[in-house]
């Protein structure tokens, strides 16, 4: 299948165009319209697969344009760097349409994370310690979030994170889609992915 009978929008399709992805991968193509359906997805794939677009484009098919001022999707990462690849990968993909998002992360002062998230956002992508801060000193709220993604989970629990995603997940609004994505379907991500989705439909390269 192409992008474009995968449903994928003109300024998303023009997008992929000029970076050069000419066709889905795998991942892509059985991701996409799982997400799509609205059910809980659960992804089992590796990077390099193409996992984060496959995540990313149908989360700006449902997000369509700029909206309001609060974020209406978060992306969790386990680090810094992904943290940033994430974002760099949305900037690309959203040259041609006016959906807005910030990447932050910990280690660094999150007043600077503040300004970026202030004018308004539609996407936050952010490591979980950093969304905790931002949500607590009240410079994020996530009355809007429908749509909530784990990106590199096996990692994320690997890295100790479980007790700061069981706090977030306290206090994001509970209706909302959830998509799981790690490299390896250990027995913690399967504890995991019992825990935090609701009859997952499960994609796997
Ligand atoms: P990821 O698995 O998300 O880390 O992506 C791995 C690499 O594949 C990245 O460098 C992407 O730019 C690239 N990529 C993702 N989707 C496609 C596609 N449909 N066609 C060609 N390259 C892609």
């Amino acid at each position: 299948k192409t992008f474009q009978e995968l449903g994928v929008g003109k300024s998303i399709l023009k997008a992929l165009d000029e970076i050069g992805f000419e066709e889905p991968t795998p991942i892509q193509e059985k991701a996409i319209p799982a997400i799509k359906s609205g059910q809980d997805v659960l992804g089992i794939a590796q990077t390099g697969t193409g996992k984060t677009a496959a995540y990313l484009i149908p989360l700006f098919m449902k997000l369509v344009k700029a909206e309001g001022n609060d974020p209406r999707a978060i992306v969790l990462v386990p680090t810094r760097e992904l943290s940033l690849q994430v974002g760099e990968d949305i900037e690309e993909l959203t040259s041609y349409s006016n959906i807005r998002y910030a990447a932050v992360y910990g280690g660094v002062g999150w007043t600077k994370h503040a300004a970026l998230v202030e004018p308004g956002i539609d996407i936050l992508v952010a490591t979980p310690g950093r969304l905790w801060d931002l949500y607590k000193a009240g410079v994020v709220s996530f009355k809007k979030v429908k749509t909530l993604v784990i990106d590199e989970a096996d990692r994320m629990l690997d890295m100790g994170f479980i007790h700061q995603l069981h706090q977030l997940f306290e206090v994001i609004p509970p209706k909302r889609q959830n998509l799981l994505f790690s490299a390896t379907f250990s027995g913690k991500v399967e504890k995991m992915s019992d825990e935090f989705l609701d009859f997952p439909v499960r994609v796997e390269v």
